[in-house]
């Protein structure tokens, strides 16, 4: 049977065998399946990028010509979630998803194509082929709003490559063949290592605003420069960060801190000009280049040597020791320090969202830090919070170079050591007649 002509020019494909040591077996099961009932099914994004880098993915996400439906019919372990965008989750052991989302394209994109082989001249390098990129808005009036809202069309596998955010994230790998399926110039950027938008930066840092923030996070972490045209967007349309949903905003900064790459991520958004929209508490404080500067680069550098070697730091001690310089400031000798805390957090409450429990963890880690510091652990080891003040207590004297004491080493043995009993209240038993 001959396949429906798909849209978009035929792709740019590369023969090329994935370590297996890093896939995920479960994703090539559903890949194969899905295969065989004649549907077309590729692993996409973050997942193909990583195994390329030969980093092992955090995730493994299928893309697939199957409707929701169908996909429920071939696994009796799927669940198919989101309104807006119906996907299919298909559970293993462990909690594992495997996220299998149809092919979608972005309802308002133009497609322009080239027409094939009509290739802009002299790109062809090392025998790979160029690519011209969709979606080609950048005609579009500088003030139209562009911000996505609607992302709920099924579509082809081109129309689903060039709506994803950089060349590097729009990579399908077929198993079937064993081949990378390049629309979008991905190959050659994943071996320039380098962070291309898939289309016109402008514009497509105005659809998604957070994508700026990916660009730094992926440019950090894998270590990737950024094209300049794309740099130049980043800085340009900053500002556009401000029309972002706020708990995307704080999602992104926690992956900045979670990734093995908190200090390579702040340095970035801080010379980007991005650190100054989001934070601008911090971006200022190290603006001044204040005496708690080098401390606060030192304590990120302290994040990702742990996280380097397995430490799982809790959002709020990642976020603490981000913030515990202008915090501290900001409440030190001050009348009321517990206000002055309020009034900080309102203000950065105005551009992230930070819930209410992470806001009062923040508070008890943070206050707690002069104590700490002064040596006297006493009651504070029976609180519940003490491992995550000791884990940033830390943190903090690495970043001072400063030495760090033995009970904030392994906070957790100190509780178990000194945790008193609890004691229990007898309830006296009234006696009739008392
Ligand atoms: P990570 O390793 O941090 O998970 P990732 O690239 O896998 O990185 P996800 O947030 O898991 O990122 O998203 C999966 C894929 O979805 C991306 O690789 C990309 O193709 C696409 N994607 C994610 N966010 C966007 C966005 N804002 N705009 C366009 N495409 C996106
Ligand atoms: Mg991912």
């Amino acid at each position: 049977m001959t396949p429906p002509a798909l849209p978009g020019p035929p792709p740019a494909r590369y023969a090329i065998a994935l370590p297996e040591a890093h896939m995920d077996p479960d994703a090539v099961k559903v890949i194969k399946r899905l295969t065989r009932h004649g549907h077309i099914a590729y692993l996409v994004g973050g997942g193909v990028r990583d195994l390329l880098l030969g980093r092992r993915p955090k995730d493994f996400d299928v893309a697939t010509s199957a409707r929701p439906g169908e996909v429920r019919k071939l696994f009796r372990n799927c669940r198919i979630i989101g309104r807006r965008f119906r996907l299919a989750h298909i559970l293993f052991g462990d909690g594992k998803i495997i996220e299998t989302a149809t092919f979608r394209r972005d309802p308002t994109q133009k497609l322009e194509l080239l027409p094939y082989p009509a290739w802009p001249e002299g790109a062809a390098k090392n025998g790979e082929r160029p690519v011209k990129l969709a979606p080609q808005r950048s005609e579009r009036a500088e003030d139209e709003d562009l911000l996505i809202r609607n992302d709920n069309v099924f579509g082809h596998p081109y129309e689903d490559a060039i709506r994803r955010d950089f060349t590097i994230n729009g990579l399908f790998y077929d198993f079937e063949h064993g081949e990378v399926i390049d629309y979008v110039g991905g190959m050659p950027d994943l071996r320039g290592r380098v962070v291309r938008t898939i289309g016109d930066p402008d514009v497509r840092f105005r659809e998604d605003p957070v994508r700026i923030l990916r660009a730094v996070k992926f440019s950090a972490r894998i270590d990737m420069g950024i094209d300049p045209e794309v740099y130049d967007a980043m800085v340009d349309f900053r500002y556009e960060l401000g029309r972002a949903a706020r708990p995307r905003l704080l999602e992104e900064l926690l992956r900045f801190l979670r990734g093995s790459a908190a200090h390579r991520s702040i340095y970035l958004a801080w010379d980007l000009g991005v650190l100054h929209v989001m934070l601008p508490e911090v971006a200022c404080f190290l603006d001044d280049d204040a005496p708690g500067t080098a401390a606060t680069w030192g304590r990120l550098e302290a994040i990702d040597r742990r996280i380097g070697r397995g430490e799982k730091p809790s959002d709020a001690v990642l976020l603490a020791a981000l913030l515990l310089g202008p915090l501290e400031e900001a409440i030190e000798g001050v009348r009321d320090p517990s206000s002055a805390f309020e009034d900080f957090m309102d203000d950065l409450a105005l551009r992230l969202a930070v819930p209410r429990r992470l806001k009062d963890r923040l508070r008890l880690l943070v206050t707690s830090q002069r104590r700490l510091r002064s040596g006297k652990v006493g009651t504070l080891a029976r609180r519940e919070f003490f491992a995550d003040a000791a884990r940033l207590h830390a943190i903090d004297a690495e970043g001072h170079g400063r030495s760090v004491p033995e009970w904030a080493q392994s906070p957790e043995q100190v509780e178990t050591a000194e945790a008193p009993r609890r004691r229990r209240r007898r309830r006296r038993r009234r006696r009739s007649g008392d």
